[in-house]
C-alpha cells in the first residue's frame, strides 16, 4: 500500500504551487480535480450517461460538458444532484485509487481541494494543509482568476472554514511569505514523508 499524503486548502491558498514543488522532487501527484474533469471529457461513458439523462442541451457545441448548465440543473433539484453523485463518485474513487496505487515515488501526494467538505481525510495517511491569511488568499485568487473581491469572497464563503481545515491537518504549510520560503517548507516535509512512508513499509513487512 502506498503512503498517501492528502494536500488541501482553500481557493488560492497555494495548493497547485505546493503540488508543483512536490512534483519537482519526484513525488507522484494525483489531482482530484483533474480526475473529475477527465471522467466527463468528450467521448467518455460518464458524459454519454449525463447527456442521456439531462438531454443534449447539457452539452456545448463542441460536445464538451456545459458545467454552468449542469450546476444550474442540480442546484435546485436534490434528486438530480444525487443521481449525478451516484454516477461520478464511484468512478472518481476507482480512478483515484488506481492512480495512487500506481505511484512510482516513496509516497503519493493526493491533491483534494474539498477534502474537509467531502470528509475524505480518513482515506489518507496524513493531511497537509496549505494555510494563508484570508486577505492574501483573496488578493491572490482575484489576481489569478481576474475576478472581483465580491466574487472571490462568495467562493470562499461556500468552502469549509480555515478552522475546519486546521482541525483535520497533521501538517501545515504557511504560505503568506514568498514562493522560495514555500519551497523550503516543501523540501523539509518531503524528507519527513519519505521517513514516514519507509516506517509504514517496514511495519507492513513484519
Ligand atoms: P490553489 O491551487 O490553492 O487555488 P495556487 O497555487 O493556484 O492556489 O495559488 C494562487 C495564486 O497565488 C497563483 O497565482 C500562485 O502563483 C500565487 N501564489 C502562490 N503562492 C504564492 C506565494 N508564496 N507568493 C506569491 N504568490 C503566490
Amino acid at each position: 500500500m502506498v503512503y498517501i499524503v492528502a494536500l488541501t486548502g482553500g481557493i488560492g491558498s497555494g495548493k497547485s504551487t505546493v503540488a508543483e514543488a512536490f512534483a519537482h522532487l519526484g513525488v507522484t501527484v494525483v489531482d482530484a480535480d483533474v480526475i473529475a474533469r477527465e471522467l466527463v471529457a468528450p467521448g467518455t461513458p460518464a458524459l454519454a450517461a449525463i447527456a442521456a439523462h439531462f438531454g443534449e442541451q447539457i452539452l456545448l457545441n463542441d460536445g464538451s460538458l456545459n458545467r454552468l448548465e449542469l450546476r444550474q440543473r442540480i442546484f435546485s433539484a436534490p434528486a438530480q444532484r444525487v443521481w449525478l453523485e451516484q454516477l461520478l463518485h464511484p468512478l472518481i474513487a476507482q480512478q483515484t485509487e488506481s492512480q495512487l496505487q500506481a505511484a512510482s515515488s516513496a509516497y503519493a501526494l493526493w491533491v483534494v481541494p474539498l477534502l474537509v467538505e467531502n470528509r475524505l481525510q480518513t482515506k489518507a495517511d496524513r493531511v497537509l494543509l496549505v494555510d494563508v491569511d484570508q486577505q492574501t488568499q483573496l488578493a491572490r485568487t482575484m489576481a489569478r482568476d481576474g475576478i472581483s473581491q465580491q466574487q472571490a469572497m462568495a467562493i470562499l464563503s461556500a468552502q469549509a472554514t480555515r478552522e475546519q481545515r486546521l482541525a483535520v491537518a497533521d501538517d501545515i504549510i504557511q504560505n503568506s511569505s514568498t514562493v522560495q520560503a514555500l519551497n523550503s517548507s516543501v523540501a523539509a516535509l518531503h524528507r519527513r514523508y519519505c521517513d514516514l512512508a519507509a516506517l509504514q513499509h517496514d511495519k507492513e513487512k513484519i
